[in-house]
Formats: structure tokens, sequence, C-alpha cells
């Protein structure tokens, strides 16, 4: 078998919703995917106008190859997956996560709630091309039906691993904004029910996305920010389309980069648990692993996404993970990104630790970084990682991590290449002790794919 994936991206397909990714595609797919299982399989979908037609065809495509199905409406991606780990043998969310409202995805789950490993993915994809999903007979069909529990579940369970009365006698402002994505079933009742006063900004669903792009970035949050200013507000949380993750804004109105708000409860749950396996990608802030050295910590680091640390965590039975985009990972909770968790854990972070969150970010360590990307042909990449790892390879002043792309590590920082898997283009990013060296590395990192691009 080809191990070339011929659908799947990163973390189950996403395309364009009804051009490429049909109700035939999806059923198809499903069915293929239901092959594989053979179980009970709980679908869930984000607040795009095309979820319900995936969602239908989804169901369909299960019940054909002989699965049961639960419906659990529309909630966020890690509601899902909660809800398989705990109930059921499989899982589907339909979800674009933070793209644009034309697109769409599928994402496929394993009976822990996690996204499909590889192998799965190109068995459903020989079935889908090569062969024939099972079609069961009428007198071994599925059933479907519904649980309209969940979200409350999901919420009260995360609500029970934190310290409400710190976080209710805080009194804390919080602004909060769903994006109108799939956080307006969650977002708003979780911080009313840790006894917050809530404001809330996009939080009717809908999936045109009306308010602001999905995904939470600083170019996006302006109205959020102006509302915390406007109210002294003690904390502004916002969700990308789905809610798995989650971004902070402080007390001032400053964008807290995801990497501090990783570190921030990185720490935290080292210091509640007296240590623990943190697992985090190549890609992420030396502060993640400054902080498990102060506080009895080890890390692990994986190739980027969030589906490898997830996968790290569970074989590690780690204690938390997560990236620099703002997904943090609680593994007793949940084996993804989880936005309801990340939420109850700032909250009750900011209430016990009775400092504003501005002063709890500038107590962590202080990286400066650098992002750039250069255009390469896809048929070139690998030989230009190639070269620069030998060129790199025998120095002794480096020392290099082929985990993911070439990543250098000096005494004062780390650069690392990465190949873009959708783009012809390599991304580069470096962090270090000051601005002008991140950029200086950077630099380097980007005349070495120069000198090796024809
Ligand atoms: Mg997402």
């Amino acid at each position: 078998m080809s191990n070339k994936k011929r659908l799947f991206g990163t973390f189950g397909v996403r395309r364009t919703a009804n051009d490429v990714l049909t109700p035939e595609f999806a059923t198809r797919l499903a069915a293929c995917y239901g092959t594989q299982i053979k179980g009970t399989v709980a679908v869930g979908g984000d607040t795009r106008t095309t979820s319900p037609m995936l969602m239908q065809a989804v169901i369909a495509g299960l019940l054909s190859s002989g699965c049961d199905v639960v419906d659990l409406g529309i909630l966020p991606t890690p509601g899902v997956q909660y809800a398989v780990r705990k109930y059921y043998d499989g899982g589907v969310m339909i979800t674009a996560s933070h793209n644009p409202p034309k697109y769409n995805g599928i994402k496929f789950l394993d009976e822990d709630g996690i996204g499909i490993p590889d192998d799965m993915e190109l068995a459903i994809e020989k079935l889908y091309f090569d062969e024939e999903p099972d079609r069961v007979p009428y007198y071994e069909m599925g059933e479907i039906s519904h649980n309209d529990q969940i979200i409350d579940e999901y919420i009260d369970d995360a609500i029970s691993k934190v310290d409400v009365e710190a976080i209710r006698d805080a009194n804390l402002k919080v602004v909060v904004d769903c994006g109108s994505g799939a956080g307006c079933y969650t977002a708003p009742y979780l911080i009313r029910k840790l006894g917050c006063d809530v404001t809330t900004l996009n939080s009717q669903a809908d999936g045109f996305f009306p308010g602001r792009d999905p995904e939470p970035i600083e170019e996006n949050l302006g109205e959020l920010i102006t509302v915390v200013k406007e109210l002294n507000a003690d904390i502004g949380l916002a969700h990308d389309g789905d809610a798995d993750r989650t971004i902070c804004i402080d007390e001032k109105g400053n964008f807290v980069l995801g990497d501090k708000t990783f570190s921030l409860v990185e720490k935290q749950m080292l210091k509640e648990n007296n240590g623990g396996t943190i697992v985090t990608t190549v890609a992420t802030s030396q502060a993640i692993y400054d902080i498990a050295e102060e506080y009895n910590g080890k890390v692990i680091a994986t190739a980027v996404g969030d589906l490898l640390v997830a996968r790290k965590l569970k074989d590690e039975n780690g204690l938390f993970g997560g990236e620099e985009n703002g997904g943090l990972i609680f593994p007793d909770f949940v084996y993804g990104r989880d936005a309801v968790m990340t939420v109850a854990k700032i909250l009750e972070i900011v209430a016990k630790e009775k400092k504003p969150i501005s002063e709890l970010v500038s107590e962590l360590p202080v990286y400066y970084a650098s992002k750039m990307k250069i255009e390469c042909p896809d048929d070139e990449k690998e030989f230009v990682m190639d070269s620069i790892a030998d060129e790199v390879k025998n120095t002794t002043e480096y020392k290099l991590d082929l985990t993911d792309g070439v990543k250098i590590l000096k005494d004062d920082g780390w650069m690392i290449i990465r190949p873009s898997g959708t783009e012809p283009i390599f991304r580069c990013f470096a962090e270090s002790d000051s601005q002008m060296k991140a950029d200086e590395m950077t630099d380097w990192g980007i005349s070495l794919i120069k000198k090796y691009r024809k």
C-alpha cells in the first residue's frame, strides 16, 4: 500500500463545501470509515451553513455500513471528542475550524476521541478509491439516537476539575467572543456557571461569521480588545470556529500570545501536581522547557500537529500539552485541544493567584520570536532540507533536531525550517533572547534555503 495520502490532510479532509465536499463524497467516505469502526459512532458539527447537510450525509454513510449513530447536534470539536472517549466507538466532526465560511471538513476520531492514525486514513482511502465499503442488508441496518445531555455533561465535568469556590469568590468580569462558532453553545454557559460576570460578543451561532473571521488572531479581535478596556474587565477570551483553541486578552487590552497562555497553564499544572510530563511540538517556545525545569517537569517534543501531541500524551501518560496557537490539551479530560477546560483553568489561575493576568504573564520567561517564509518548489524541498542538515551536522556550534523539518539549536536560541504541506513555500521560525538575534536567525535560515534552492 502506498503511504501517500490522497484525501486526508493534517486532521481530516478539509475542502470547499458542496464543491469538492459534496454530500455524495461525505456519504461514501463515512461508509468507508464505518466499515473500519463497526460500532456506535457519535456525529457533531460546527455552526457552518453546510454542516447540517454534511452531518446528514455522514450519518447516511455510517448507517449504510452497519454502524449505529448518535447525533450530538452542533457543538465544539472537543465536545465530540469528550463524548466518544466516554461512551462511543468512534466519532465524526464536521468542521473547518478557523477557515472562512465557504470551507468545511470531516474529522474522524478513534475510540479515545483522538484523530484517527495514518494507517486508518490510508485504509479508508483504499476502500474509497480501490474497493467498496460494506453495505449491510436491511436486517443489520444501524439506528439513530440523540444525546442532548452531552454539552451540559462536558461543561460540568470541566467545572468539577477546578476550584469553583475560588473562581466565584474572585468576582471576575469576563468578556467572551465566540466568533459565532460552536463555542456559542459552551463558553457563555461555562463562564456563568463559574460565577463570573460575563459579557458576550458574537455569541449567536451563525455560519456566515458576521462579527469577525473565525480565526482568533489579533487583527480579528479588535472589538473584543475594545470591550475589555471599556468595561474594565479582568480578561477577554476568544475561540476559533470549532472552539478548540482559546486566546486571552489581558485586563489592559493586550493580546496574549498562545505561547504565554501555554506557559502560564503549564506552570500551574506542574505546581499543582508536583511535576509531570509535558508534550508539545518542536516549534514551541523555549519557555516551556524553562518552566518544566523549574517545576520538576519533563518535556517531550513531537512533530507539528495537535493530533501527534494528543497521542503522545496518551502513550506517555502525560500531564498536559499544547501548541503555540492557543490549543491546550488536558489529557485527563479530552485527548485533544480543549477550550472549555482551558477557560476554566485560566479563570482558576487568575482567581487563585489574585493577580491581574498581565502580571501573571509578565512573570513568565521572555523570548523573542521571528517568522519568515520563502518560496520553494515542492520537488526541491527535500533536497534543500537534506543539504542544510548536512551542512549543520558537522559543526560543533549547533545541534540538529530532525523531528519535523530542520531545527537548529544554538546556545542562545533556535531556528526551524519547515516545508508547508499545502503550498510551495518554506516557513522559517526562530526564537532567541533578543529580537535582533531572532531576526538574524530567520535571515540566516532564509539564506540557507536560497543557497540550496535552484
Ligand atoms: Mg479549531
